[in-house]
C-alpha cells in the first residue's frame, strides 16, 4: 500500500521569520499525524531555519528547485549537495519553473537523476496547459513528460520518485480537475506509461499526488480516488489552519 503524502509548496512566500512561525504552527497542529507523510517545501532562504524548527517532528522539509551539478560556477543556483544538508525532498519541474524559468523535460531529467543520486526524494511535477487539455492532448503530453523525466532512471531508483499531476490551468486559479478525470489521467498517462517503461510493480509503487487548487473542502474527493496518493498544495499551504484542514480531511476520508 502506498503511504499517503501531502506536501506544501510555499512558492516565493514567507520571510525566514514568517516561515519559522508557520512551521512551528504546523508542528503543533499536526503533531498527532502518524499515518501520512507530510512535508513543506520552503524558499531556499528559509530551508535552514525551517529544518531547525521541524527537526525531530513528523513534517519533512523540501526545496522547490535545484541545479543538477554538485558545485561550480553557476551563480544563483543551489546544488543537490547543498539541499541535502537541509532537506529531504526537492520539487522538480514545477510548471511555474517550466513556464517562467526555461525548465524542460531534459533539465527535469538531469535534476531528477541528480536528486536520486544524492538520496533526495524528488517530487516531479507534470501536467498539461488549458490549450492542451481543450485540444484533447493531455494524455500524450503528460505521457511524454513522464518518458522524458525518467529517461535513464533505473527501476530501483524510480520507486523513490514522487510525482505530482498538476494541470497547469488548475494551479492557483481556484479551478480543479474533477477527481475522476485526474484519476483517469494518472492511470493512462502516468501509471500505464511507467508500466511500459518498467513494469506493473514499479507503476503501482510510485506515489502520485494531485495538485491544483487543493483546499480543505475538496481534498477528500481527490484522496479517495484509487490512483491519487496525496496532494501538492500551493496557496492553501501558507496558513496553519488551511493546511491542517487539508491533512485532517484527507485522513478522515481515508479512515486513518
Ligand atoms: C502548486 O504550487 O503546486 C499548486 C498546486 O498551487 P495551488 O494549490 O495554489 O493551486
Amino acid at each position: 500500500m502506498r503511504k499517503p503524502f501531502i506536501a506544501g509548496n510555499w512558492k516565493m512566500y514567507k520571510t525566514v521569520a514568517e516561515a519559522v512561525s508557520l512551521a512551528n504552527g504546523l508542528k503543533t497542529a499536526l503533531a498527532d499525524v502518524t499515518t501520512m507523510e507530510l512535508a513543506v517545501c520552503t524558499p531556499a532562504t528559509a530551508l535552514a531555519a525551517v529544518s531547525g524548527a521541524l527537526a525531530g517532528s513528523n513534517i519533512g522539509v523540501g526545496a522547490q528547485n535545484m541545479y543538477w551539478k554538485d558545485e561550480g560556477a553557476f551563480t544563483g543556483e543551489i546544488s543537490p549537495v547543498m539541499v541535502k544538508e537541509l532537506a529531504r525532498y526537492v520539487i522538480i519541474g514545477h510548471s511555474e519553473r517550466r513556464q517562467y524559468f526555461g525548465e524542460t523535460d531534459e533539465t527535469v531529467n538531469l535534476k531528477l537523476k541528480a536528486a536520486l543520486a544524492h538520496g533526495l526524494t524528488p517530487i516531479v511535477c507534470i501536467g498539461e496547459s488549458l490549450e492542451q487539455n481543450k485540444a484533447g492532448e493531455t494524455v500524450p503530453f503528460v505521457g511524454a513528460q513522464i518518458r522524458g523525466a525518467f529517461a535513464g532512471v533505473s527501476a530501483a531508483e524510480a520507486v523513490n520518485v514522487v510525482l505530482a499531476y498538476e494541470p497547469i490551468w488548475a494551479i492557483g486559479t481556484g479551478l480543479t480537475a474533477t477527481p475522476e478525470d485526474a484519476d483517469r489521467i494518472i492511470q493512462v498517462a502516468i501509471r500505464d506509461v511507467l508500466a511500459e517503461l518498467y513494469d506493473g510493480a514499479v507503476a503501482e509503487a510510485i506515489r502520485v499526488q494531485y495538485g491544483g487548487s487543493v483546499k480543505a473542502d475538496n481534498m477528500a474527493d481527490f484522496i479517495v480516488m484509487p490512483n491519487i496518493d496525496g496532494a501538492l498544495v500551493g496557496g492553501a499551504s501558507l496558513k496553519v489552519d488551511s493546511f491542517t484542514g487539508i491533512v485532517k480531511n484527507a485522513l478522515a476520508a481515508l479512515g486513518m
